[in-house]
C-alpha cells in the first residue's frame, strides 16, 4: 500500500514524500483511515512501529480541512506524553508532516523555563504536544486553557501509569470538552489500561500491530561472552571496526553510562552520556550531536533512552543485559527501525547468564554467540554458561548466522 490510496491531501503527500516515506507501516494503513472517519481510536503499539505519524498525520488533515483562514489560533488538538524527550520527537513529527499545512504546534515539558513556552503559546498554536505536569502547571497559571479541543491523543498510556501521571491524567481529561475526537496509544494493554481507555473513548475502533516478542526478530542479534572487567576493552574493539558505524550503547546506571563514555573518550573514540542526571538540555544537546552524527556513540540508561528516536541507527550494543528481559526488546528496537535491518550486539558474563535465558525465553529464539574474540569469558565460564549451551544444543554456538554475522566474525579476528 502506498500513502497516495489513503485519501491524503497534498500538502500531507508532498511532506511525506520530503521525509522519503513511500508505504504508511502498518499501525499508520489502520489507524489513518479511522482517524480520518471521526472515529475514536484505541491502538495497541509500541515506539519504532511508526506509531506518532498514525496519529500525527490524520489530525493534522483533520485541522487543515477545517481551517478557517485568517481566523485566530486555538488550541484544537493536544497530545499528552510521558517524557520529555518523546514530546519533543511528536513536536517534530508534526513540524514535519505538517510543513506545508500552515498550522503551528509547539511543545511544552517541565525541567526547563516556562518563559519560552509561554511566549510561544501566547502567539497562537492549533497543535499542543505536552508532558503532563507542565501542562497542569501552565494551565492553574491561567497560560491555556483546553475548551477548544477537538483531538486529544493519549500517548504510551502505558507508560504514563508506570510513571505514576495518571492523576494528571485524569486531571487533564476532565479539563476536556466532552465532544471531542479521542485516540489512545498504549505498547500493553493491562486491565488498568483497558479501564482507563474505557473512560476517554466512545465506541472505538481498535487497532493491534505486531506484539513486543515479534519486533526482534528483524534485527540481527549477537551474545558476546566476556569478563565483567572486559566489557569496555570489549566494546573498544568492537568500535576499531569502522564498519561498526555509529552506536547506541546501553547500560543499566547512570554511574555506568558515564563511565562507558569516559572510557570510550580515552581511547579517542567520539562518546556522550545521556541520563536522568543531566539537565534537559545537556540532554537534548547529546542527543543532537548524535543525531548529527558529530557523536559516535550515545550511551544512555533505559529511562534516558525511552523513545529516542535516530533515523538509520545501525547498531545497538547492551554493555550490560537488562533485569527485564522486554527492557532487551525495548532496546534492541532503537536499531532496525520501520522495516530496515539493525544489528544489536549484548554483553553477557557470568552473572548475567539467567537474564540471558529470560531474554531468550521471551524473544522464544537463541541468540547466536560470538565467539573467538579477544575477550573470552573467564569467570566461572564453565558453569554459568553451560546451561545456556546445553539447552541450545551444538547450534547455539556457531558464528552468527544472516550475511553480516560470519563477515563480521572474520573481520574482527583480523585484527587480534
Ligand atoms: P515511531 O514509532 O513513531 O517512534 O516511529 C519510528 C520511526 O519510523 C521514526 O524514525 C519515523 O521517522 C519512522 N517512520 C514512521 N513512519 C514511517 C514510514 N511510513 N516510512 C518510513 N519511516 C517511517
Amino acid at each position: 500500500m502506498q500513502f497516495t490510496s489513503l485519501d491524503l491531501i497534498d500538502p500531507i503527500l508532498k511532506a511525506l514524500a520530503e521525509e522519503g516515506y513511500a508505504n504508511p507501516t502498518p499501525v499508520q494503513a489502520a489507524s489513518i483511515p479511522v482517524v480520518l472517519s471521526g472515529n475514536d481510536l484505541l491502538a495497541c503499539a509500541q515506539t519504532g512501529t511508526g506509531k506518532t505519524a498514525a496519529f500525527a498525520i490524520p489530525v493534522l488533515q483533520r485541522l487543515h480541512e477545517s481551517h478557517i483562514h485568517g481566523e485566530k489560533r486555538r488550541i484544537r488538538a493536544l497530545v499528552l506524553t510521558p517524557t520529555r524527550e518523546l514530546a519533543v520527537q511528536i513536536g517534530e513529527s508534526f513540524a514535519a508532516y505538517g510543513r506545508h499545512t500552515g498550522l503551528v504546534s509547539t511543545v511544552i515539558f517541565g525541567g526547563v523555563n516556562q518563559n519560552p513556552q509561554t511566549a510561544r503559546l501566547l502567539r497562537g498554536v492549533d497543535i499542543l504536544v505536552a508532558t503532563p505536569g507542565r501542562l497542569i502547571d501552565l494551565m492553574g497559571q491561567g497560560h491555556l486553557h483546553l475548551r477548544d479541543i477537538e483531538y486529544f491523543v493519549l500517548d504510551e498510556a502505558d507508560r504514563m501509569l508506570d510513571m505514576g501521571f495518571i492523576h494528571d491524567v485524569k486531571r487533564v481529561i476532565a479539563a476536556l470538552p466532552k465532544r471531542r475526537q479521542s485516540l489512545f496509544f498504549s505498547a500493553t494493554m493491562p486491565p488498568e489500561i483497558v479501564k482507563l481507555a474505557a473512560t476517554i473513548l466512545h465506541e472505538p475502533e481498535k487497532v493491534e500491530v505486531t506484539p513486543v516478542s515479534s519486533t526482534a526478530e528483524l534485527i540481527n542479534q549477537h551474545i558476546l561472552f566476556v569478563d565483567k572487567g572486559n566489557k569496555n576493552n570489549l566494546l573498544v574493539h568492537l568500535l576499531h571496526d569502522h564498519s561498526v558505524g555509529h552506536v547506541l550503547v546501553f547500560t543499566r546506571t547512570k554511574h555506568g553510562a558515564d563511565k562507558v563514555a569516559r572510557f570510550l573518550q580515552r581511547h579517542d573514540i567520539s562518546a556522550e552520556a545521556i541520563h536522568g542526571n543531566k539537565s534537559q538540555n545537556a540532554r537534548q544537546r547529546a542527543l543532537n550531536n548524535f543525531k548529527s552524527r558529530e557523536t559516535r556513540v550515545l550511551v544512555a540508561t533505559d529511562i534516558a533512552a525511552r523513545g529516542i528516536d535516530v533515523d538509520e541507527l545501525e547498531y545497538v550494543v547492551n554493555i550490560d543485559l537488562p533485569e527485564v528481559p522486554e527492557t532487551y526488546v525495548h532496546r534492541i528496537g532503537r536499531t532496525g527501525r520501520a522495516g530496515s535491518a539493525g544489528t544489536a550486539y549484548s554483553f553477557c558474563n557470568a552473572e548475567e547468564v539467567p537474564l540471558l535465558r529470560d531474554i531468550e525465553k521471551l524473544i522464544a529464539k537463541r541468540i547466536p554467540v560470538i565467539e573467538g574474540h579477544p575477550f573470552p569469558m573467564t569467570e566461572a565460564a564453565g558453569v554459568a554458561a553451560e546451561p545456556v549451551k546445553s539447552k541450545a544444543g551444538s547450534g547455539h554456538r556457531t558464528p552468527a548466522p544472516g550475511p553480516q554475522g560470519g563477515d563480521r566474525k572474520r573481520r574482527w579476528y583480523g585484527k587480534r
